[in-house]
């Protein structure tokens, strides 16, 4: 699960992090109201939304030639003029995707007079299977452009969970960010501060791009970015009441609901299979025959045939479905449940779009008589190969 900047900030703030002063606003009222009582004269004004790259970012409604995401403003009313312009209209970043995300609030911060951007973030680092700082002093831009331009630019720490982070580790770190005197002492406080928060809280990143070194030689955390793993929410009541529906996909809250894994894509063709390894090998398999997978869905083992009717509804709801593969190794998850989720579902919301089922394992031959029973009009196939050519010849007429 992830969370906006502003969200972001207040959670590491809450720790002992040093961050600019600010509000969240809906309105260009309440933007008024609030930077009238901040000191200025400089301001920023940033969009959130759960998506990186604001900064360079471009309104959809406002044309190349407008300013992006990220705005610095010098007095009150520019600040309002701004939250004008951008309130309510479509932001597209490199992480959005060209379709963009509607700005529905927007955060207003005391500018900071900047000297240096660095980069750091946290992260579970699966090579050595341990949290990882990494860091570069090429932070405020691209992060995979420095990757990839200049890899011996960028420095990583894995941390020894047991220990926790040591004074060693943050002199490490300060080195690796050229910091000295007030920046260095500021970076011996915030690195192990940084690290508590990511435990705690059960993240699985966390991001500050950048991490600046201001005129005043002193550390401040500029932007924040941080997800959370969605496997242990159940014990942050806190993280779980900052989500923002309004930013995820419909289709996954309403999988979320059934407790289904679902993962929504760009392709046509909807998949329903239980285990996530056949899930995955079910969508490479759909690609190598030519066509792109709709969505990823494991309805695991233990479905019931009301889980099977929510995910065949998800799965008809999304208007880029041209057919629909289900493909089921019955084991746990016996065969008839899923013939009968797949037959219920299609009686309650109709089926416009062809649809191939392979089942196979516990209890098929039921699975199959009750299909056949049916009206339901079913392309049967006899295995994964055989299933995703089915299915992509269907979809092409
Ligand atoms: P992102 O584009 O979504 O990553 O948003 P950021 O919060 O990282 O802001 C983008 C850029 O705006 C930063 O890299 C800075 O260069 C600039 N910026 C943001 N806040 C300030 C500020 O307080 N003062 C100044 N001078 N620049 C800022
Ligand atoms: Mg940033």
């Amino acid at each position: 699960m992830n969370i906006h900047e502003y969200q972001a900030k207040r959670l590491l703030h809450s720790y002992g992090a040093p961050i600019a002063g600010g509000v969240a606003i809906y309105s260009a009222e309440q933007a008024e109201e609030w930077a009238k009582k901040m000191p200025g004269p400089l301001y920023v004004v940033k969009s959130q939304i759960h998506a990186g790259g604001r900064g360079k970012g471009k309104f959809k409604e406002l044309g190349d030639d407008a300013a992006g995401g990220v705005r610095l403003a010098r007095s009150v009313e520019e600040v309002v003029q701004n939250v004008k312009e951008m309130l309510g209209n479509t932001l597209v970043t490199k992480q959005t995707g060209p379709e963009g995300k509607q700005v529905n609030r927007l955060y207003i911060e005391d500018g900071a007079d900047i000297d240096r951007e660095l980069y750091l973030s946290i992260l579970i680092d699966r090579t050595v299977g341990r949290p990882a700082f990494v860091v570069s002093t090429e932070g405020g831009m691209d992060i995979e452009a420095v990757a990839e331009e200049t890899p011996e630019k960028i420095f990583t720490l894995p941390i020894d969970p047991i220990k926790g982070m040591t004074d060693a580790d943050s002199r490490k770190l300060n080195r690796a960010l050229k910091l000295t005197k007030d920046a260095a002492k500021d970076g011996m406080e915030l690195f192990p501060i940084l690290y508590k928060a990511f435990t705690e809280k059960d993240m699985s990143l966390l991001e500050v791009n950048p991490l600046i070194v201001m005129k005043d030689g002193r550390l401040r955390v500029l932007d924040a970015k941080v997800s959370f793993d969605g496997n242990a929410l159940f014990r942050h009541d806190d993280i779980m009441a900052l989500r923002d529906l309004s930013e995820e996909d419909e289709k996954e809250i309403e999988a979320s609901k059934h407790d289904l894994a679902y993962v929504a894509l760009d392709g046509n063709i909807g998949c329903m299979v239980n285990g996530a390894g056949l899930a995955m090998a079910t969508m490479d398999i759909i690609k190598q025959y030519g066509e792109e997978p709709a969505n990823f869905l494991d309805v695991g083992g233990g479905a019931t045939t009301e889980k099977v009717t929510a995910a065949f509804k998800i799965i008809t709801a999304d208007p880029k479905v041209k057919g629909i593969l289900v493909n089921i190794f019955g084991g746990i998850m016996k065969c008839d449940v899923i013939a009968e989720g797949v037959v219920k579902a299609v009686k309650d919301v109709g089926l416009k779009v062809p649809l191939v089922v392979r089942l196979e394992g516990t209890n098929v031959e039921k699975g199959k008589q009750i299909i056949n029973d049916s009206d339901v009009d079913v392309i049967a196939a006899d295995d994964l190969d055989d299933a995703a050519q089915k299915i992509v010849k269907a979809i092409k007429g």
